[in-house]
């Protein structure tokens, strides 16, 4: 962790070529039954996977706040919006890069894909090599069995199972109309998107074993220069 570091061991660490991993969360409602910090943990727990494959990553302090709008309603959200989250990603991998010449954001939000991709644009056309890494997998949207069953995974007395509770279960296709417009309070008293009903420890580990999967396959291709295949060894 960066964070456990001086700045020597950090200079080191990042002469010897380490990739700087930075979960990216939010702290917004999750239903009844999960905590406020659910989608920065499970991005945390991502880049902690990342990085006990990888010795070359290095995992730095999470962003706890992401834009979080369509939340607004339930106590306890704090969003900092599109362009607040945007505008710290990008001053924070500028910064970033003056140390390490790899970033990758690790993103568990759905509300910071656009701000996030649009910072990467950016810090990519300054000739900086920052990636973001938004998950791929099926399961419901928010706070429903997927998220459920990865907070059991990582930390089952977080988890309040006597309150959890189906919320809307609609596709995201139809839903998205009246989330653009009026946020997850129009649509889910409870603000679930989903149903944590069946949701496991067991489920929970298996989907963060294929998550880690994936974003270990991905980084691998991403720094070619690293892997076995270029290297031959
Ligand atoms: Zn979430």
């Amino acid at each position: 962790m960066l964070a456990d570091l001086t700045w020597p061991e950090a200079g080191e660490r990042a002469a010897a070529g380490a990739i700087l991993a930075i979960a990216v969360g939010a702290t917004e409602q999750h239903g009844p039954h999960l905590p406020l910090s659910t989608d920065t943990d499970i991005a945390g727990a991502l880049c902690a996977r990342l990085a006990a494959a990888r010795p070359d990553v290095l995992v730095g302090p999470a962003i706890p706040y992401g834009a979080s709008g369509e939340h607004a309603g339930f106590p306890g959200t704090l969003s900092i919006g599109q362009a607040a989250l945007e505008l710290l990603v990008v001053e924070l991998c500028r910064s970033a890069t003056d140390t390490f010449d790899r970033i990758l954001l690790v993103n568990w939000h759905g509300g910071n894909v656009e701000p996030l991709c649009r910072a990467k644009d950016l810090l990519r056309a300054e000739s900086r090599d920052v990636r973001v890494y938004l998950p791929r997998f099926d399961g419901d949207l928010h706070a429903g069995r997927s998220e459920t069953a990865l907070q059991l995974a990582l930390a089952p007395g977080r988890v309040r199972g006597d309150r959890a509770a189906a919320g809307d279960q609609r596709p995201l296709a139809e839903l998205l109309p009246v989330l653009r417009a009026a946020g997850v309070r129009a649509v889910s008293a409870n603000g679930v998107l989903g149903d944590p009903a069946g949701a496991t420890e067991t489920e929970g580990a298996a989907l963060l074993d294929h998550l880690g999967t994936d974003l270990i396959d991905r980084t691998r291709l991403w720094w070619p220069e690293n892997s076995a295949e270029r290297t031959g060894t």
